[in-house]
């Protein structure tokens, strides 16, 4: 069985957002303006030989020890404070960080897209939550899946696109990289496709939790691994090791464009040797080069404020689960479909802590992946 999006879909689809566009009565223009977009992008998939896709991306980072290109620095300037703030705590939890994991055991598997997918149904019932909206996403005849294997195409191995008009409906993308991960990412989407539903995308500050379900349902998936014996400890430490490295280095990532710009404002320059001096001063042990930094530097900052935000809250509630389940859903529903507090207030009302009780919970993941220096 293939997993693919129709071409006949996408073109229906096109013309509902073009018309819309046209009605030119309806009130959100911006938010149909982007969805459209996202169709073009996947039609574009849709066309390209799996060699050759082009992603819509960022900003090219040109000079990199002078040059802090404008978008960047108006995008982080414009993350509220307090967001700030918090991710850039988290990177001092850091300070005693070392990455001393050897890996031992290899994450490949050898699972054919159904298989894959059928893994995906269990999980699910497993967690006996979404099973409804799952069963139209994973079925093929629905069309709302598209797995590639293609190892040229990267950056993303997972992508939601998540469409509201004229009813709601996700497509989703999974590139497979033949590896127990495949699994892991695919219920990451699924749970996009489920999340993205009320529209939080578009609420300015809610968007820096877009990726908590994501973040949540990578554990969800792990503790599933870990109840059914699927896979080895081995496996499962190295597993929680790469995810946990992945959370990590959108912290670091942050603290990076923020040195940069605090370099930037000072000398109107940006040197790797002023990042470095800073990283030492804070007493980070970080590496940065220049190729880093172009790399970091041509990322939006909302977005890796995003995932590392995202993540922060995903710890607690990942704590808060392993002693409530039920709670813990419950608070994450909360948080992602309630637009009506302040985003502070939305966290410190649904049990999300990190920043009262000084990242404990982040603190105790390092130290249990003795990623912390003893
Ligand atoms: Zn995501």
């Amino acid at each position: 069985m293939e997993f693919n999006w129709s071409k006949n879909n996408l073109e229906k689809l096109k013309q509902d957002y073009i018309n819309l566009k046209k009605e030119n009565k309806f009130q959100n223009r911006k938010k149909i303006n982007q969805e459209l977009k996202m169709i073009y992008e996947m039609e574009n998939i849709l066309n390209s030989s799996e060699k050759s896709f082009i992603f819509l991306t960022a900003i090219k980072y040109i000079d990199s020890s002078k040059f802090l290109p404008k978008t960047t620095l108006t995008n982080y300037l414009n993350i509220p404070d307090f967001i700030r703030k918090w991710i850039l705590n988290a990177s001092k939890i850091l300070h005693n960080f070392e990455d001393n994991f050897n890996s031992k055991s290899s994450l490949k598997m050898n699972l054919t897209d159904q298989e894959l997918v059928e893994l995906s149904y269990d999980f699910f019932n497993w967690l006996n939550k979404y099973t409804l909206q799952i069963n139209n996403f994973l079925n093929p005849k629905q069309k709302l899946l598209k797995i590639i294997h293609s190892k040229t195409y990267s950056n993303y191995s997972g992508v939601t696109y998540p469409f509201h008009y004229p009813s709601y409906q996700a497509y989703i993308l999974l590139k497979r990289e033949n590896t127990i991960i495949d699994f892991i990412t695919l219920n990451h989407e699924l749970a996009h496709g489920i999340y993205f539903e009320k529209h939080s995308e578009y609420f300015l500050n809610y968007s820096y939790l877009t990726e908590l379900e994501g973040s949540f349902f990578e554990f969800l998936s792990l503790e599933f691994l870990k109840s059914h014996k699927i896979i080895t400890p081995d496996i499962i430490s190295e597993l929680d090791y790469h995810f946990t490295i992945n959370g990590i280095e959108n912290i670091i990532d942050f603290y990076f464009v923020y040195a940069a710009i605090m370099t930037y404002k000072s000398t109107k320059k940006i040197k790797i040797e002023d990042i470095t001096l800073k990283l030492l001063k804070h007493d980070l042990p970080f590496f940065i080069n220049e190729s880093i930094l172009s790399n970091t530097l041509q990322n939006n900052p909302k977005n890796i404020a995003k995932y590392a935000l995202s993540y922060l809250v995903s710890l607690d509630l990942e704590k808060l689960y392993l002693k409530d389940p039920e709670l813990a859903f419950h608070e994450l529903e909360a948080i992602r479909h309630n637009f009506s507090l302040s985003l502070k207030n939305l966290l410190i009302n649904h049990h999300i802590t990190f920043m009262e009780d000084y990242y404990t919970n982040l603190k105790e993941k390092l130290t249990t992946l003795q990623l912390i220096k003893k």
